[in-house]
């Protein structure tokens, strides 16, 4: 049983004072619920956000990671780093980090590993462009993304990995691949997982990520393999992402 996962990418947005009123919005309308929650806010939000979310059962996690453990690496952020800050989870592979800064599988796949051996989790992201789908090849541009971010990741930490399919035209356009679409790409997903990791494969969960809205949040994770999401825009406002969290009541409207 793969319990769900909705998490929060707050991109480069939010001051400490804009992100401790939301956590003081946020934390009561969550307070019951009985899923896996995730906020990735900027850095420099991870020490305050972290102390406040303390306690409360919601994750806290990076949007990205340097691989290495230490050393001449002006301007970035180690795994060990984020330790001290508490943080269960790390994204890698974003897209806007593939496409504005160069960021490679094999890159990803590094950073992943690395982040594994300090007991963080990685949100590994895959998901092809508006090109490629409309060339036909979405199913297997992002298995060899897949293939290649998870190169280096032992098949005996695999189960701690998270990935989140995130077709580009989809972020933060507006436009939210339908249910069917995402699931035909998710079943997939978890075909080359099963290649990659026998049976942990089926153990991994896959996010749906891509202008995901309290509105289409049910019908997406009504689908067998769609256990979450990784929200943008809408994760930036605690009653959105609240509903997103209890996507099954938003079933019942
Ligand atoms: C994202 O960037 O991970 C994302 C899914 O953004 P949005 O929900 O705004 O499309």
């Amino acid at each position: 049983m793969r319990k769900p996962i909705l998490a929060a990418n707050w991109k480069m947005q939010k001051t400490i004072p804009e992100a401790i009123e939301f956590a003081e919005a946020f934390l009561p309308l969550v307070a019951d619920a009985e899923v896996d929650v995730v906020i990735a806010p900027p850095f420099t939000l991870l020490d305050r956000l972290g102390a406040k979310l303390s306690g409360s059962g919601i994750a806290l996690a990076a949007q990205n990671v340097n691989p290495n453990e230490s050393g001449a690496f002006t301007g970035e952020i180690a795994p060990g780093m984020l330790v001290d800050l508490g943080c269960q989870y790390a994204i890698v592979g974003h897209s806007e980090r593939r496409a504005l800064y160069g960021e490679t599988d094999a890159l990803v796949s590094q950073k992943a590993a690395s982040l594994l051996n300090h007991d963080i989790r990685p949100i590994v992201c895959v998901g092809e462009t508006l090109e490629q789908r409309d060339a036909g090849s979405a199913l297997s541009v992002v298995a060899e993304q897949l293939r290649g971010s998870l190169a280096e990741v032992a098949s005996d930490r695999a189960s701690e990995v998270v990935i989140a399919y995130e077709p580009v035209w989809a972020i933060g356009t507006g436009r939210t691949a339908t249910p069917q679409i995402a699931q035909e790409v998710h079943e997939s997903i978890r075909s080359v997982l099963g290649d990659l990791f026998g049976a942990v494969g089926g153990e991994i969960r896959i996010q749906y990520g891509g202008s995901v809205k309290p509105e289409t949040v049910y019908d997406l994770m009504n689908q067998p393999d769609i256990d979450g999401a990784l929200v943008g825009g809408a994760s930036l406002d605690p009653e959105a992402f609240s509903r997103i969290v209890h996507f099954e009541r938003e079933g019942s409207q």
